[in-house]
């Protein structure tokens, strides 16, 4: 049984949805920066691995469990772009806007529909040398729209247009997106096998 986990991310998005989507756990979740840790520079190839990096890392600098979230946008137009690159993408200090305009000024010499997916896996490691992590992946359809919308959720959102639900993630509101997005869909798979001894 955990009692206390550190979330392994500085992303203070990413870190609001996560306490939101553990709220029902009883389980005290305290971010990596509340305990000064910094973030571990990402340097693997895949989500998967990027997300143990993390992990491990707060896990070994907190004596905590760590989950950790590793997160991008794949655009099917720019062969997966920015993929594992999404929160620097416009460079190591960008910033969301940076990122976004970066996304639609490459988009502007391929056609539309511009056809895109949410990325997350999220790992659970009980204590750094756990040879046997929790690992679960899941991916949020959608499209890249060139005009944002909605002042919800942080990142991509305002150009993420889910065609079933004809609205951007970011006009979904924080209950709908939590329980429709990458990470929600990630999160709940892992759940299913959350520790109870
Ligand atoms: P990470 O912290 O390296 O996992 O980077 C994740 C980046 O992917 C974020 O900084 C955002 O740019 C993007 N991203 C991941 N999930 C979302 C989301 O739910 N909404 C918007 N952008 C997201």
């Amino acid at each position: 049984m955990l009692d206390r986990i550190v979330l392994a991310s500085a992303n203070p998005g990413k870190l609001r949805e996560l306490a939101e989507l553990l709220a029902p756990l009883q389980v005290q979740v305290l971010a990596q920066s509340d305990l000064a840790i910094s973030s571990v520079e990402e340097t693997a190839a895949s989500f998967v691995e990027n997300a143990l990096l993390k992990a491990r890392h707060a896990s070994l600098h907190s004596g905590l469990p760590a989950l950790a979230d590793d997160s991008g946008i794949v655009v099917d137009a720019l062969q997966g772009a920015p993929g594992l690159y999404s929160a620097r993408y416009a460079g190591p200090a960008a910033d969301d806007a940076a990122n976004n305009s970066k996304l639609i000024a490459e988009l502007q010499a391929h056609a539309p529909p511009w056809v895109a997916r949410y990325h997350a896996c999220i790992v659970l490691l009980r204590h750094p040398q756990d040879p046997c992590p929790l690992i679960a992946e899941a991916d949020w359809e959608g499209q890249i729209q060139a005009t944002p919308a909605g002042t919800g959720g942080f990142g991509y959102d305002p150009h993420f247009y889910i065609p079933s639900l004809g609205k951007t993630a970011a006009q979904l509101g924080a209950e709908l997106k939590n329980s429709l997005s990458h990470r929600a869909l990630a999160l709940r798979a892992l759940l299913q096998r959350w520790p109870t001894s």
